[in-house]
């Protein structure tokens, strides 16, 4: 064997190939602005068991709208289902973490790497509380863009998620709202002045109900609801900013199980009624949703009925045109 000609062969097809990687990834073009108002759901998952078995897969979803390109809450899994489902990640705008929990940020820095060109590239905008930033820096200084005289300069423009602080992303404003789950969690109202697009993120609603025996607290550790009548009182800060959109992003996580830090079907409805919400997607859902047996289409038909609302369970891999959706649902 020539073994001077082998390394010489290896040399130059590596120096070729990496030429032709750099020129796709690193030093490519920007895309053409988005111009579709859509949601796609690389995963539909939410809390543990979501996360290490994939079932529900923990990818987030991506926004469409007002000429932006929004990955929301990214989570193991994120990049994996974006090459699986052709989404280029590097056309991206920003990358959205609502709060610090395995299942919404996990694959954040992937998705900024390739929306910052393998962080050769100052462009597009993380948008995470301060607590996933700086705090517990679950998102990583390089990450943030922290390299800028290093050899990797790229990174993104990094947003301290506050409420009451809106931020103008293109032709969209997004407004974060803030949840009750974790103490630094927010979801957020996106607004392209044609369509309002609300995320509840993960939240706590009911916070009494009434049973048989009464009004009863839900408290940590309250178990199932198995008794519950109706909502008695709730969060009317979420009801009030999530009853004026058009589109609702709900994050039920089950019917009535951790109803102290989720919304639950159980709660949802509640929020729903005489709102003037057209469509309401349901998501988070945890293993139980799905295993052993796929209770979401009984969640969204339940959660539709109550509350008047045309309600969408979220499949994996599930694309929705919104304006075509509204407009059969006689929306403009
Ligand atoms: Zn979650
Ligand atoms: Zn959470």
């Amino acid at each position: 064997m020539d073994l001077g000609s082998l390394d010489r062969t290896l040399r130059e097809k590596s120096k070729e190939a990496v030429a032709w990687s750099f020129d796709r990834w690193r030093k490519r073009d920007e895309s053409a602005a988005s111009s579709g108002t859509s949601i796609t759901f690389l995963g539909t998952g939410g809390n543990p068991e979501a996360s290490f078995t994939q079932q529900p897969r923990t990818g987030g979803f991506l926004l469409e709208a007002g000429g932006i390109r929004l990955y929301v809450d990214p989570g193991p899994g994120a990049v994996v289902y974006a090459r699986q489902m052709a989404i280029d990640l590097g056309a991206l705008d920003a990358v959205y973490v609502s709060h610090g929990h395995l299942d919404h940020y996990a694959g954040a820095e992937s998705a900024v790497e390739a929306m910052c060109w393998a962080m050769y590239a100052r462009r597009g905008y993380l948008l995470a509380p301060n607590n996933v930033l700086q705090g517990e820096q679950l998102v990583s200084r390089y990450h943030q863009g922290a390299n800028a005289h290093g050899g990797y300069k790229g990174g993104p423009e990094v947003i301290s998620l506050e409420a009451d602080k809106p931020v103008l992303l293109k032709n969209a404003l997004l407004r974060p709202v803030r949840a009750h789950h974790t103490r630094d969690n927010y979801g957020f109202v996106l607004d392209t002045g044609n369509l309002s697009i609300g995320y509840t993120s993960d939240t706590n609603y009911i916070r009494t109900y009434s049973t048989p025996e009464g009004i009863k607290e839900v408290l940590r550790g309250s178990g199932p609801l198995m008794d519950f009548i109706e909502v008695a009182d709730y969060r009317k800060d979420i009801k009030e900013v999530f009853s004026k959109v058009d589109v609702l992003v709900a994050n039920v996580t089950s019917h009535n199980l951790w109803a102290n830090r989720h919304l639950t079907t159980l709660g949802l409805p509640h929020l729903l009624k005489g709102s003037r919400v057209k469509l309401c997607f349901i998501t988070h859902f945890n293993h139980c949703c799905v295993q052993p047996e796929d209770l979401r289409p009984l969640m969204a038909q339940f959660v539709q009925e109550k509350s008047g609302v045309k309600t969408i369970a979220a499949y994996d891999g599930a694309v929705h045109d919104l304006e075509l959706l509204l407009a059969g649902l006689g929306v403009k």
